[in-house]
């Protein structure tokens, strides 16, 4: 018999103050953990400032963000985490990785990496993403080490052929998705030279570490979770369960970012910047609900999720 529990987090990166698009990302999450508690399942959420890049993020950023959450009505149930802390636990597993001979050194540049594909008459390059083709994976010695990479296929069995490794995993919203991570992206950067641990790697790690069963998070991150799924397979790490939600569009329907200068939710009222992010939950919103009470808004939506986004036990 198994005892359903729920662990769930909002994980923002403190690059900027909170804005819509990422009000939607913590609505979201915090209404999952709740709703899950509301039929009966021990419950939790969490929030963990995800501030590994210390040139894009800031201390004062973040402390603006967990204010903003604070005025939101979406408290924490345990002590928020913070990656900027948590680098011997980072260490730990790119140590494991090492000795079971999932991780290498690589020494290309950028430019190197665009140049192997131009050698081979392709362009490889996928979003702000150039996909790596595995030049230093054979390489017993590399110097100067510029990052470690995560050996994707691993050394199980034959050699596969390049585009043979399809991670198959289903979002609770989006339905069935398949990613080559092979062919899409290549071995992906676990640490850079300069100690800077990817997303990927400090991301996976946090999820196994606080015990997350269930990850809910925008659509733009969609696209990370083939290369997450395969990090907790190598780490042995449970999976969780994951929910895409929709983005927050502007008025020419493209995604609300800090890069696009997303306003800052302290501009508006706590109610205006729930609201905008209900509507684009497709939650209930009515005349009125302006000036309504914080609380009560949430408590409608909690009620409401349920039905929209149900939740998934494996
Ligand atoms: N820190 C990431 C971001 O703000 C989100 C990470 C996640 O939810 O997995 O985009």
């Amino acid at each position: 018999l198994a005892v359903a529990r729920y662990v769930g987090r909002f994980a923002p990166s403190p690059t900027g103050p909170l804005h819509v698009g990422s009000v939607v990302a913590a609505l979201a999450s915090w209404l999952d953990a709740r709703a899950a508690a509301a039929q009966g399942v021990a419950s939790t959420w969490l929030v963990r400032i995800e501030d590994v890049d210390a040139q894009r993020c800031s201390l004062a950023w973040a402390h603006t963000v967990l204010k903003q959450l604070d005025a939101l009505g979406l408290q924490a149930d345990g002590a928020v985490q913070w990656q900027s802390g948590r680098s011997a636990l980072y260490a730990q597993a790119l140590q494991y990785l090492q000795q079971t001979q999932r991780t290498y050194a690589c020494r290309c540049t950028r430019k190197e990496i665009e140049q192997a594909w131009a050698l081979r008459g392709v362009q490889r390059q996928r979003f702000q993403t150039l996909i790596y083709p595995g030049t230093c994976r054979h390489e017993a010695y590399v110097e100067p080490v510029r990052a470690w990479r995560f050996d994707v296929q691993g050394n199980e069995g034959a050699p596969r052929a390049l585009s043979s490794h399809a991670v198959a995993w289903s979002d609770r919203r989006l339905g069935p998705q398949m990613q080559d991570v092979v062919a899409d992206v290549g071995d992906y950067v676990l640490q850079r030279a300069d100690g800077m641990w990817s997303y990927q790697l400090a991301c996976v790690v946090d999820d196994a570490l606080q015990g997350i069963t269930h990850v809910v998070r925008g659509e733009d991150l969609t696209d990370n979770t083939a290369r997450q799924l395969l990090l907790q397979e190598a780490l042995g790490a449970a999976h969780p369960q994951y929910l895409h939600v929709p983005l927050a569009l502007d008025a020419r329907g493209e995604k609300l970012s800090k890069g696009n200068h997303a306003p800052s939710i302290d501009e508006v009222s706590v109610q205006h910047s729930l609201l905008a992010a209900a509507q684009v939950l497709g939650l209930p919103t009515q005349v009125g609900d302006e000036g309504a009470l914080v609380a009560d808004l949430l408590q409608r939506w909690v009620a409401a999720w349920a039905a929209l986004y149900p939740l998934r036990w494996v």
